[in-house]
């Protein structure tokens, strides 16, 4: 079995390519995609924006396509940037930007917050990273998957592997930021990782 993958992220395709060789399946990108132009992620959700880019490359090739969409909700900014994490600095932002935008919003909030009468501080720095899993094939919808990952947004950052906001979040059953842990590792404990094993599940699941 193929799946062709809808991303330009060569480190995702390696991450779900090695899991899923486990089950014999092989994850090729989409063909010619990087003549395709993007799809428009408009959706309000994680899911909506998933489904929506799945479908869109399920139109461009014959085989089953699946697509991520995902990012990091952070409690006390009441779920942001979520959808929003990429482009949380602007438009064109680095991970750099977004992670200082982060520590910008975080510090403000905490400045103002006023300690309640026990003298205990609330707990402003829970978040977890949301990923959806999207397969589509003919312009259908097969399945979604949700994976999910509990963290606490550091001070610092804190190690140098993984992307976007992984030296800022801190995994605590591990006991190490996302940015401290090797590709295979993150990927077992990882909100993408959850999600592609829920399709993998379901596509080598006997039929009824
Ligand atoms: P996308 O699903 O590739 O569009 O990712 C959206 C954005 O969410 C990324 O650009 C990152 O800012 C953030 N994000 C999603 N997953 C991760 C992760 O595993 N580590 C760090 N940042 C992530």
């Amino acid at each position: 079995m193929i799946l062709y993958l809808a991303s330009t992220n060569p480190g995702k395709l390696k991450e779900f390519r090695e899991a899923a060789q486990v089950c014999g399946i092989r994850v090729e990108l989409v063909p010619g995609i990087a003549d395709i132009p993007p799809c428009i992620e408009d959706g309000q959700t994680f899911e909506e924006n998933a489904r929506k880019k799945a479908l869109y490359y399920s139109r461009q090739t014959e085989g089953m396509v699946f697509t991520d969409d995902s990012g990091i909700c952070v409690d006390a900014l009441g779920g942001a940037p979520g959808i929003y994490s990429a482009r949380f600095a602007g438009p064109q932002a680095t991970d750099e930007e977004n992670n200082q935008k982060l520590f910008a919003d975080l510090g403000a909030l905490e400045a103002n917050a006023r300690r309640p009468a026990s003298g205990v501080a609330p707990p402003l720095r829970s978040a977890h990273y949301i990923c959806v899993v999207a397969l589509a094939q003919h312009d259908r919808i097969l399945i979604t998957t949700e994976g999910r990952a509990d963290g606490i947004i550091l001070a610092a950052p804190r190690g140098t592997a993984g992307f976007g906001y992984d030296p800022l979040f801190f995994f605590p059953p591990l006991d190490k930021t996302y940015a401290e842990l090797a590709p295979e590792e993150k990927f077992r404990v990882s909100h993408r990782g959850e999600a592609f094993r829920k399709l993998l599940e379901y596509l080598i699941a006997p039929a009824e």
